[in-house]
């Protein structure tokens, strides 16, 4: 198969006072490359770990705390450097000559996550916010790499690489530029608008279940959390009044065995998220935007805070294997709204848990309920994000029985046959744990 990608490089103008911010994020890029390989290679007794999966497991939560790097941009860390030694373990196996891999050229991995890629400029992901940079393009494009690849909507942005040149001061992107007209890409998952589409919503929660799903999916234990989050904080308050009078809770130095038991907990909830996205053929997931629902938390705060988006971002870089999108939405009135009528009123909550609507009396779980409306509200996005060639192409939010697309079309699960299960039909079905 002809290969359809091509790598074009293009100069890049950035701006002077944030030259500085791309070599922080080179640094701290880098850093997290070399802690990876030290790590993986002859870990423990002379074997070579080689699973990205695992490395990330193991190092993801230590690197996000000593960088200030983005989540994607320390998970890009850790794969190159496990990249780099598959490399090195296949040369051992060949009897070659090999050693740790070392990280110390100026290179920074960049996707469509830590990046924005335009055909004028790219939106650059930093320790420090993000960096636009305009390229700067030759006068007469045509015929060169820039014009034929670069400038050609045919091809698309893919994973690619900043770069700095010493001798000229110079950032560069090595562009991936990779063709998006062959039949091929049909068949991927990579892009594009034509695509089927099917939302998992997510609705995360400081008391009950850690999580609930838009297919029903009770997840985790947020009581449990925030008991052993107390628990931790006697054992630190005590600590600390011997000690200094700066009363900061940093959740990141937390190292004893609630913390240890926290993370392996919003690590248990992301895989069962994922386990549910998959099961129902999801291409995308949907959380609320969690600094939103930081300003609605009492107390714990900051505890709900860190948990939420740490566990974003384990679903964000476990999905990604599978070429599953993960979004934030609003979360304006997704606990008002009713999932089946619409109705959209405060006092349609009964109860913290229960959901009410005062309209057509349609009762659930209250979580159940918001899920269903933050799947819809990403499926709105997206359908309105479509371009008229895509031609309509299926979106549909992912419920427990089947899939509900916008017009309030429901269509049960091939699958389905359970005598008697409840669908999210609009009836007065209950759907409890
Ligand atoms: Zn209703």
């Amino acid at each position: 198969m002809e290969d359809a990608i091509r790598t074009v490089k293009v100069k890049l103008n950035v701006p002077t006072e944030r030259c500085d911010d791309l070599h922080q994020t080179k640094d701290q890029f880098l850093h997290c490359a070399n802690t990876t390989s030290e790590w993986a290679w002859r870990h423990p007794n002379d074997y070579c770990v080689t699973s990205k999966q695992k490395a990330e497991n193991a190092l993801y939560d230590r690197l996000r705390d000593e960088t200030e790097l983005t989540a994607n941009l320390v998970q890009k860390g850790i794969r190159r450097a496990i990249e780099a030694t598959k490399s090195g373990v296949a040369r051992l196996e060949k009897g070659e000559k090999t050693s740790q891999p070392q990280f110390d050229a100026w290179s920074v991995v960049y996707d469509k996550r830590s990046a924005t890629f335009h055909r004028d400029h790219v939106s650059l992901s930093t320790v420090n916010g993000r960096v636009e940079c305009d390229y700067v393009l030759p006068d007469d494009p045509e015929d060169t790499p820039i014009g034929e690849y670069l400038l050609n909507e045919d091809y698309e942005f893919r994973m690619s690489t900043l770069q700095y040149d010493r001798s000229t001061a110079s950032f560069y992107l090595h562009a991936r530029m990779r063709r998006t007209t062959d039949k091929q890409d049909q068949f991927t998952t990579t892009s594009d608008d034509a695509k089927h589409r099917t939302v998992l919503g997510v609705d995360l929660n400081v008391d009950g279940s850690l999580a609930v799903t838009s297919t029903g999916a009770f997840i985790g234990n947020a009581d449990e959390m925030n008991h052993r989050r107390r628990e931790f904080e006697k054992t630190r308050g005590s600590m600390q009044q011997t000690r200094t009078r700066s009363a900061h809770l940093s959740i990141q130095s937390m190292n004893d065995r609630e913390h240890r038991w926290i993370q392996d907990e919003l690590h248990r909830a992301s895989n069962r998220i994922l386990d549910e996205a998959r099961n129902h053929g999801c291409t995308h997931i949907a959380f609320e935007n969690l600094t939103d629902i930081r300003t609605r938390m009492g107390g714990g705060k900051r505890f709900h805070a860190w948990a939420f988006r740490r566990l974003f971002e384990y679903v964000e870089y476990k999905a990604e294997m599978d070429g599953i999108e993960v979004a934030r939405v609003s979360p304006a009135y997704t606990s008002q709204r009713c999932s089946s009528c619409g109705f959209t009123h405060e006092g349609n909550r009964r109860s913290k848990h229960q959901f009410v609507c005062q309209k057509c009396e349609y009762e659930l779980n209250a979580d159940y309920n918001a899920s269903k409306n933050i799947a819809r509200k990403l499926l709105k996005r997206l359908h309105s994000g479509q371009t008229s060639s895509s031609g309509g192409a299926p979106c549909q939010c992912a419920l427990k029985s089947g899939t509900l697309n916008l017009n309030g079309e429901f269509h049960a699960s091939v699958d389905s046959t359970v005598e008697g299960e409840s669908t999210d039909k609009p009836t007065t079905s209950v759907v409890g744990h």
